[in-house]
C-alpha cells in the first residue's frame, strides 16, 4: 500500500510570535518543495492561531504539541482537543518523550489522550521510543512493544487508520546522533507488526510511521528509502525553513 509521507515540525517551546509567523509563511510559500509529502507545523499552543492564519489555504496542516484527555473543566493550564480543533488543528502530538520523561506521562495517559483526540476529530501523532539505557540493555523491542500496546490499546481499526505513529529513540532526540536507517527500519517493521496484531495487516499497511531524532536534510534521504519509514517528526531542524523543507523534499520526491 502506498502511504503518503508526512513530515511534521515540532517547534517545542521555541520562537516568538513574529518568528512563528515568518517561519510558517515561508513554509507555506515554499510548500511545493515538499513534493508529494504532507507537511504539518506544530507550534507552541499560544501561537497556533498565528501559525494557522499564516498557512491558511496552503495545504500545510496545523498540529498541537499536546492536549488534555478531558473535553473541558477544572484543569488549570491545560488545553482541550475541541479548542485545538476550533483553531484549525488537524493533528496533535501525544506522548512525546519529553512529556513522558519530564511530565511523567504514562502509556495509560497517552492512551486516554489518543482516544479523546480521535473522538474529537483530531489525528494523533503518538510517539514511542527507547532510552539509551534501554537500547544498550537490549530492551528496545520490549520497551517499544509495551509503549505501542499501551498507548494504542482499545483503538478501533478505524481509529488506528487515522493515527500516525512516531518512532523517536530518546538517545537520538536533540543529540545529533541519528539512528542508522537500518536501526530505524528494524523498529518501524516491529511497530507495523504490532499494529497488524492490534487491528489487521491491511490496517497496519496503511498506518504512517514517522522517524524522529536528529533528522537533518543530509540524513533524511537514507531514512526515506526505508520501506517502513513514512516521514519524519522533526525538532531542531524544523525551526529553519531551509532545513525543514530540505527534509520534506527527501520524503516527498
Ligand atoms: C523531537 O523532539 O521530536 C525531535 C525529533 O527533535 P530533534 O529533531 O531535534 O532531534
Amino acid at each position: 500500500m502506498s502511504r503518503r509521507k508526512i513530515v511534521a515540525g515540532n517547534w517545542k517551546m521555541n520562537l516568538d510570535r513574529a518568528m512563528a509567523r515568518e517561519l510558517a509563511a515561508a513554509v507555506a510559500a515554499r510548500q511545493a518543495e515538499a513534493g508529494r509529502a504532507e507537511l504539518v507545523l506544530c507550534p507552541p499552543a499560544v501561537y497556533l492561531e498565528t501559525v494557522g492564519n499564516a498557512i491558511a489555504g496552503s495545504g500545510v496542516a496545523l498540529g498541537a504539541q499536546n492536549a488534555h484527555a478531558m473535553p473541558g473543566g477544572a484543569y488549570t493550564g491545560e488545553v482541550a482537543d475541541c479548542m485545538l480543533l476550533d483553531l484549525g488543528c488537524r493533528f496533535v502530538i501525544l506522548g512525546h518523550s519529553e512529556r513522558r520523561l519530564l511530565c511523567g506521562e504514562t502509556d495509560a495517559a497517552v492512551n486516554a489522550k489518543a482516544k479523546a483526540a480521535l473522538a474529537a476529530g483530531l489525528m494523533p501523532i503518538v510517539c514511542v521510543g527507547e532510552t539509551l539505557e534501554d537500547r544498550e540493555g537490549g530492551r528496545t523491542e520490549a520497551v517499544v512493544t509495551t509503549q505501542i500496546n499501551g498507548s494504542l490499546a482499545g483503538l478501533s481499526a478505524a481509529d488506528l487508520a487515522r493515527t500516525v505513529v512516531a518512532y523517536e529513540p530518546v538517545w537520538a532526540i536533540g543529540t545529533g546522533k541519528v539512528a542508522t536507517p537500518q536501526q530505524a527500519q528494524e523498529v518501524h517493521a516491529l511497530i507495523r507488526g504490532l499494529l497488524a496484531t492490534l487491528a489487521s495487516p491491511a490496517v497496519a499497511a496503511g498506518v504512517r510511521i514517522q522517524y524522529g531524532g536528529s533528522v537533518k536534510p543530509d540524513n533524511a534521504a537514507d531514512l526515506a528509502r526505508q520501506p517502513d519509514i513514512d516521514g519524519a517528526l522533526v525538532g531542531g531542524a524544523s525551526l529553519k525553513a531551509d532545513d525543514f523543507l530540505g527534509i520534506a523534499a527527501a520524503f516527498g520526491g
